[in-house]
């Protein structure tokens, strides 16, 4: 899990305490624990329901932070779209993980369709575009697949239809979205930027001892 202070993989000790055992199938626990990173304590209140002969998480609210801070972009995204929609997705991650998903599926389609070149109406179809035609790297296609999977879009794939719909998602998987909506802004608005720059470095090194530049 990632610390939602210092946004850190951690693997903190937890303590959980049953606040509403049961309740017409559904119960509340208290969770609580100190981040390892940063020592700043973390309270979450975490509903679960009883599906299928088990308890599902099915919501968590932080308690102590508000919310979960997400990764801010970097300076040289400038897209006002791009921006909106994911500074928007981290902001209610923590009290609608269904809301912050629907606007991070909707983010993934815009740069999908405008900057990666996709044809396909909705999400899942662009996603396998990319996948079919391999015009990511590895790691972001992969993400795009899970991202996909989450909320059954396999199983059902009219529900990947309309942009913005609500799709049933646990806070993990919401926030698993914001994550690769983060990796694939950063492969496709700032790297670009980024080796430009260290390229135009480069050129004014190679100028400077009279060699050609690249
Ligand atoms: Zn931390």
């Amino acid at each position: 899990m990632k610390c939602p202070h210092c946004l850190h993989a951690i693997k903190p000790n937890v303590e959980t305490i049953s606040v509403v055992p049961n309740y017409h199938n559904n119960s509340w626990d208290a969770k609580a624990y100190v981040c390892p990173n940063c020592e700043r304590p973390v309270i979450i209140l975490s509903q679960q329901v009883y599906r299928y002969n088990n308890w599902v998480i099915s919501d968590e609210h932080y308690v102590f932070p508000k919310a979960i801070s997400s990764q801010p972009l970097p300076e040289e995204v400038t897209d006002v779209v791009v921006v909106s929609d994911y500074n928007e997705a981290g902001l209610v991650l923590a009290d609608s993980p269904k809301s912050s998903a629907a606007l991070t599926r909707r983010c993934l389609q815009y740069i999908l369709r405008e900057k990666v070149g996709t044809k396909s109406r909705d999400l899942a179809d662009q996603i396998q575009e990319v996948i079919d035609e391999k015009i990511l790297p590895t790691e972001i296609t992969e993400g795009l697949d899970a991202v996909r999977n989450i909320g059954n879009f396999a199983a059902h794939p009219q529900k990947s239809i309309s942009t913005g719909e609500i799709v049933e998602v646990d806070p993990h998987e919401a926030e698993w979205n914001l994550e690769i909506l983060f990796d694939l802004i950063d492969y496709v608005y700032v790297r670009p930027i980024r080796f430009q720059q260290k390229k135009e470095n480069f050129n004014v090194k190679l100028s400077e001892v009279g060699k050609p530049e690249i």
